[in-house]
Order: structure tokens, then C-alpha cells, then sequence
């Protein structure tokens, strides 16, 4: 499982707790210390560690003053609880309407994933029995179309795109126009990427955001950017309003936590993530099913 050695980390140390013959205070300090140093391992942020630590502390001595309480169970909820806290910020995310037109926009860095993503979300939803779309506004990556072309081919989606426009303006907002038109319930519109954050990626989706009026839009990130997850999220949540967000490779990287902080930081909910290169290896996530697994 991806993470796998966070989980792994973590298991240990609650098995350590639970091991002790007596729960006093060293042995919950060494076990939320060791927990919060797994942490940090797999890139989440300090500052969110040390939220954790507290809200765990803060959690089992509220509950200890109840009598007849058992004491390494408690903890192990608060712990369980505040890990789901950390990847869940309580809101929820949109959820698409049947029997009418959603048009949700991609955005993110290039080679996070987004046309990947773009296919495999068309693939979701079509397997549901939903009218799906997909639209590429990526006019920046040569190749991009072909990718997407080939991607919903595959998987028999329509889509729309263009070899000769070269204005993502017009190529999204006729590709939706033209989806709307024919009663389509789930237009997908992949946007351009570029190499780092830089003004002239931000105009372009704020563009196309304006042409297509997304009912949402999804932040795409890879899973292998560690720290710097954050700083991205934030500054494409600043330029862009960032429904929620797909995290890409969680199948490769053992550096998760930098994107699942960033989840936290910028209280965007996670959709789905991304579990490998093929058009069916996306998963919806589920805060508390998550942590389950990471837990073994
Ligand atoms: P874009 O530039 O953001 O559109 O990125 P692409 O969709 O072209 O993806 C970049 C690379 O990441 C490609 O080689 C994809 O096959 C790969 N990729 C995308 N999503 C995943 C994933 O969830 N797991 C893995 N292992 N690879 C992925």
C-alpha cells in the first residue's frame, strides 16, 4: 500500500503503547513523539504534526477524566480520529447533479497528471451510466490531444479538441458549448499545464474558468511533490477557485503526506486518487477508509 511505511510506523507505535504494562505519560509521549516523526518522514508539515499532538493529548485527557475509560483504547481512537481529521477538512466537495450539464475543470502543473486523470474520470463516471465528455484545453503540451484522443478512444468517451485553434479560450468554451448542446451531464475540460506556478498559467485558467463557468474545478497534484505540495496548492487555490483536489502516483511515492498536507492546509477536499497509469486505477476517497488501510 502506498505510505506503506508510515503505516507501518505508526501500527508499531501504537502496538508499543499497547504493549506497556502501564499507560502513564512517558509512554504516550513516546508514542505520539514516534508517530509524529513517521510523520514528518513521509513530508507532512510540521506545523500540522504538532496540531496533531496536541489535538490527540487534548483528546485523551478530556476522555480520562470519565471513569472506568480504557485508556489504550481511547488513545488509539483519538489517534484513528485525528488522522482522519488531518486528510478531511469537513467540507464536501461538489457533487455532480444527474439529468443536467456538470463541466468540471482540470487544473494543475504539467506532468502531474491532469490528462491522465481527465481519461480516468471520464472512465468513472461513464461506468456509472453517466453522458460523459471530454474536452482539451491543453494547447501548451504538444501532444496533449493526441493523449487525451487516445485515452477516450479506449474507452469510447467522446471528446472534443483541436490541432489547428490554438487559443484554450475557444477550444474549451466550444467543446462545452457543443457537449451542453447535446444534453452531455459530465463535460470534463483538461486545461494547460506549464513547468512551475507562473502568471501566465494563472490568466489562462482563470480564462477558460470564465468561458466554460465550471460548476467545479479540481486541483491536480502529483503525490511526489513532498513539502513543496503546500506552497503549490495554496497559490493555485489563490488564482483559482479550488474545489477539491485528485492526488495523482499514490501508488509510487512514499512522500504522500507533502500533498496530503497540503489537503489540510488549504482545507480542500480530496475526490480521488490516482492509483497507477491505467484509465481504471483512480479511486474515490474516503478519509476514514483511507487511514484504515494505511493502518493495515
Ligand atoms: P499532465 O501534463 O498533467 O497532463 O500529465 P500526464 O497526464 O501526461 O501524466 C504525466 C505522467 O504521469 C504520465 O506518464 C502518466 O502515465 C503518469 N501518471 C498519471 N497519473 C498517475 C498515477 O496515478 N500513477 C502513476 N504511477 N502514474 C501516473
Amino acid at each position: 500500500m502506498v505510505l506503506g511505511a508510515l503505516g507501518s510506523r505508526i501500527s508499531d507505535a501504537l502496538r508499543n503503547m499497547s504493549n506497556a504494562m502501564l499507560v502513564d505519560d512517558k509512554v504516550l509521549n513516546d508514542m505520539l513523539k514516534e508517530i509524529g516523526n513517521a510523520l514528518i518522514a513521509a513530508d507532512v508539515s510540521v506545523p500540522l504534526v504538532l496540531n496533531l499532538r496536541k489535538a490527540i493529548t487534548q483528546q485523551v485527557n478530556m476522555e480520562e477524566m470519565a471513569q472506568g475509560i480504557n485508556k489504550r483504547k481511547l488513545i488509539q481512537t483519538a489517534v484513528f480520529q485525528e488522522l482522519i481529521n488531518l486528510v478531511d477538512p469537513g467540507h464536501k466537495p461538489y457533487v455532480p447533479v444527474k439529468g443536467q450539464t456538470n463541466v468540471i475543470m482540470l487544473v494543475g502543473l504539467q506532468g502531474n497528471g491532469k490528462t491522465t486523470t481527465a481519461g480516468k474520470l471520464g472512465y468513472y463516471y461513464q461506468r456509472k451510466g453517466w453522458k460523459v465528455g471530454l474536452v482539451c484545453a491543453d494547447t501548451f503540451r504538444a501532444g496533449a490531444f493526441d493523449q487525451l484522443k487516445q485515452n477516450a478512444t479506449k474507452a469510447r468517451i467522446p471528446y472534443y479538441g483541436s490541432y489547428t485553434e490554438t487559443s484554450p479560450v475557444v477550444v474549451a468554451a466550444d467543446g462545452v458549448d457543443k457537449f451542453r448542446e447535446e444534453g452531455f451531464e459530465i463535460i470534463i475540460v483538461d486545461t494547460s499545464g506549464r513547468h512551475k506556478q507562473e502568471e501566465a498559467l494563472f490568466e489562462e485558467m482563470a480564462e477558460v474558468a470564465e468561458a466554460v463557468e465550471p460548476d467545479t474545478t479540481i486541483f491536480v497534484m502529483d503525490a511526489a511533490i513532498g513539502q513543496a505540495a503546500q506552497d503549490q496548492a495554496e497559490a493555485f487555490r489563490e488564482r483559482v477557485d479550488v474545489g477539491s483536489v485528485i492526488i495523482t502516483k499514490m501508488d509510487g511515492s512514499a512522500k504522500g503526506g507533502g500533498a496530503l498536507s497540503a489537503v489540510a492546509a488549504t482545507h480542500s477536499p480530496i475526490v480521488f486518487i490516482g492509483m497507477g497509469e491505467h484509465i481504471d486505477q483512480l479511486e474515490p476517497f474516503d478519509a476514514s477508509s483511507f487511514v484504515s488501510r494505511l493502518l493495515g
